[in-house]
């Protein structure tokens, strides 16, 4: 971020100046249909088709490579349009199946436990010694626990079966 930028947001927080809280929210968020919401459900075969590829693979398959081949599909249905952008920000926000939240939630973990970890050993600039960041490796083992505890859950033993 543009430093300028920071120091005078810092300033209007500050000073309690609202300007920033008075920018409508929906500035940043998507206005556009879900093509994917609007369709599923009805009778359309390409949706039904779509639909069913992302339950089948779902962690099975990386959510770039889906959103490429969902949107491809997508894209031929007259009058709809689907962006890699869009079919994600389905997923994450629209899906509710125990699937899909599951693997999202998943991979979020994984995320972290990786952040956790590489903060798990912290080097001194002065003396190059190293050490361990007792908070970090508590939050890595439990986000480990976590995603333990996830595998044995029902919906992702089966999605291994
Ligand atoms: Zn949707």
């Amino acid at each position: 971020m543009n430093m300028a930028v920071e120091d005078a947001r810092r300033e209007d927080a500050q000073m309690g100046n609202s300007q920033i809280e008075n920018v409508p929210t929906e500035n940043t968020t998507t206005t556009q249909p879900c093509a994917l919401c609007e369709l599923t459900g009805g009778d359309n075969e390409i949706a039904e088709a779509v639909n069913a590829y992302v339950l089948e693979n779902m962690g099975r398959v990386h959510l770039r490579e889906m959103a490429t081949q969902v949107c491809e599909q997508i894209n031929k249905i007259p009058g709809k349009n689907m962006t890699p952008a869009q079919f994600e920000e389905h997923v994450r926000h629209h899906m509710r199946h125990q699937r899909v939240v599951l693997s999202m939630l998943l991979d979020d973990l994984l995320g972290v436990a990786g952040r956790a970890r590489d903060a798990c050993v912290v080097v001194d600039s002065e003396t190059s010694a190293q050490h361990v960041d007792a908070k970090m490796l508590t939050a890595y083992l439990k986000t480990i626990d976590s995603i333990n505890a996830l595998y044995r859950s029902e919906a992702l033993r089966e999605r291994r079966e």
